[in-house]
């Protein structure tokens, strides 16, 4: 699960990390008065979407008059922010973070991750901060240090202090920079994370280290025992298929097909998508039901499928397992009754009580293919596709 930028530096305060002070609003009438509250003469105005890139798509903007926060606003809430991480439909604006502006003496990069290999908690750091992190590891790899950080580590300083080196931080900023380590690796073993980033982490005018962003990832497994991150969740910034399939525990995946798949597990809905394309054709959308496929399941799971406009058919592919055949079967006629259903489906069920499920199938007074051979119900799919 992703956090928005405030919600990251609230985090931050709570770890004693440097942030600057800030507002978040989501009407743009309330713009001039958290620049009041704020104070100063200078501030930064900031869209809030997941996703990066914000800065050069006109997301993030310096001004010394609040009426132009108003305007800023006016401009983004409500509207989509597309940026090269986002896809070509962007992700859209529900508030913005207004800060003091920081006066800026030097952009640097750090960030954590969780390196598999060695099982450890890897910080990454370059003096190259504010820029795309993949072209400094392309271009000038030697600017970049990982730095592996183990649980309890009694050379955590030494290990910051390298780290340091690399982000070439006088003595006073390595005296800084230090207790940062510390914060950020407990803040991201006490809040089950799996990516931190700060970019650009800045050097002020002061001298001193300060962080402008936050990309903060949580490990959605530990989401249990973490409610309250759990209530930061935003799930307009989510592939509105994804999330409500997510709400309702099915594991779905938008691609960019036309032909809508409807499986019981993972390998079968892989060997599905092989099938599909085999015979030219072109998956919509990953969706595994699970073996746990209740007819009420499979009517949502069938209602999430029709929701992308792009999908010309329905392939459901189900192997009787755990599932019963003829429970899927109804699901199908139940959820092609609820929603408006105006395209082809094509029914493959295998296994227990598929005869029952293709009797049920055919008895209905709705116009569906059941076709018990998958080579020749993908053909089918991909034909009615066409
Ligand atoms: P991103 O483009 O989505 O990563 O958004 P950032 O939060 O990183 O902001 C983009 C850029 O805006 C930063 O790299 C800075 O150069 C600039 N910026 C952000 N906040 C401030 C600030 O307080 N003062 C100044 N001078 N520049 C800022
Ligand atoms: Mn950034």
């Amino acid at each position: 699960m992703n956090l928005h930028e405030y919600q990251g530096k609230l985090l931050f305060a709570e770890y004693d990390l440097p942030v600057s002070k800030g507002k978040i609003i989501f009407k743009a009438e309330d713009a001039i008065d958290a620049c009041n509250e704020i104070g100063g003469l200078k501030w930064v105005v900031k869209a809030q979407v997941h996703a990066g890139g914000r800065g050069k798509a006109g997301g993030v903007k310096l001004i010394d008059d609040p009426k132009e926060a108003v305007e800023f606003s006016k401009k983004w809430l409500g509207n989509r922010l597309v940026t090269y991480q986002t896809d070509k439909d962007g992700q859209v604006v529900n508030s913005i973070l207004i800060e003091e502006c920081t006066d800026i003496s030097s952009e640097l990069y750090l960030s954590a991750v969780i390196d598999r290999e060695s099982q450890k908690v890897v910080f990454i750091g370059s003096s190259e901060g504010g820029v795309n992190i993949e072209d400094v590891a392309k271009n000038s790899p030697e600017k970049i240090i990982y730095q592996g950080i183990e649980h309890k580590d009694l050379s955590l300083s030494i290990k910051a202090e390298n780290i340091a080196e690399v982000l070439k931080l006088n003595d006073d900023q390595t005296k800084q920079f230090i207790p940062m380590i510390d914060n950020l690796y407990r803040l991201f073993i006490e809040k089950d994370l799996s990516l931190l980033e700060i970019n650009p982490l800045v050097i002020n005018a002061n001298g001193d280290l300060h962080c402008l962003d936050a990309k903060i990832n949580i490990d959605s497994n530990a989401l249990f025992r973490q409610p309250e991150l759990l209530k930061m969740y935003d799930e307009t910034q989510e592939d509105p298929q994804e999330a409500e399939a997510a709400k309702n525990d099915l594991s779905y995946v938008s691609l960019e097909g036309n032909i809508g798949c409807m499986v019981n597990g993972a390998g079968l809905a892989m060997g599905t998508m092989d099938t599909i394309k085999f015979f030219g054709g072109n998956p919509a959308n990953f969706l595994d039901v699970g073996g746990t496929a209740t007819q009420e399941r499979v009517a949502k799971a069938f209602k999430i499928i029709l929701r992308d406009p792009d999908v010309k058919v329905v392939l459901v592919n189900i192997f009787g397992g755990i599932v019963r055949c003829d429970l899927i079967a109804e699901g199908v006629l139940a959820a092609i009754k609820e929603v408006d259903v105006t395209i082809p489906v094509v029914v493959r069920l295998e296994g227990n009580n598929a005869e029952l499920g293709a009797k049920i199938l055919s008895k209905a007074d709705i116009d569906i293919e059941s076709i018990n051979d998958l080579a020749d119900a993908a053909k089918k799919a991909v034909e009615l596709a066409e």
